[in-house]
């Protein structure tokens, strides 16, 4: 997901650890986690709408190997050249369930982390609470659409070690954890907008130039 128009950048502080409260400790050494993704990382173009890959969904993780790892670090490494505080595997061209965060919340709290086979939970209507900040997407460059969503959200699913984790967010953290989920479920953020914002998002698109490496589409 593209950053907020207006957001900036927090730093604050971590490990795939458990907290008490069985969420994935996502805050903890959050800047050096980053760094040392995207260190060991490559940084690689950004698939756009319209690439077959972004309009399927993708293959579940079943090798929580190597090259998983080598995978998520060049998704860090993608991420951050294209200054994005979510970015899915389908968005560099690959076909595998996995996205990568680097998001602050609603406090202003930095998440960082990698998610593999994520699934949505429900929520109880009562956790229902819509928030419709703008959204914007790195396989959508330059464009911004307002989008109502729940301003909370849980994700369900595994690790790069293949261990299972539950990841929380609010605010714009929560938009994010929905955003990419939906990406490899093959489903864009400009899929959920009226016709008419959907095409305000794509004619955006077309008078901008993105500030980051792209992958033409034929
Ligand atoms: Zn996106």
């Amino acid at each position: 997901m593209a950053q907020q128009e207006t957001d900036q950048r927090i730093d604050s502080g971590a490990s795939a650890a458990e907290r008490e409260d069985g969420f994935v400790a996502d805050t903890e050494d959050a800047e050096a986690r980053e760094l040392a993704h995207r260190e060991r990382g490559t940084s690689r173009p950004i698939t756009v709408v319209g690439n077959p890959v972004l309009h399927r969904e993708c293959r579940d993780v079943t090798e929580f190997d190597d090259s998983l790892a080598a995978l998520i670090d060049d998704m860090f490494a993608s991420q951050r050249t294209a200054e994005g505080v979510g970015l899915a595997a389908n968005q560099i061209g690959v076909d595998l369930k996995v996205f990568v965060y680097d998001c602050p919340d609603d406090d202003g709290v930095r998440h960082v982390g990698a998610v593999c086979n994520p699934v949505l939970e429900e929520l109880p209507p009562e956790q229902r609470h819509l928030d419709d900040s703008n959204e914007g997407c790195l396989s959508v460059p330059t464009a911004y659409a307002s989008l109502a969503r729940p301003d909370y959200a849980v994700v369900r699913g595994q690790d790069a070690q293949g261990r299972p984790i539950t990841v929380r967010g609010t605010g714009y953290f929560a938009r994010c954890l929905q955003h990419e989920t939906d990406h490899l479920y093959g489903r864009l953020y400009i899929d959920r907008l009226s016709k008419r914002d959907r095409k305000d998002a794509l004619r955006q698109m077309e008078e901008n130039t993105p500030r980051y490496e792209i992958v033409p589409n034929d």
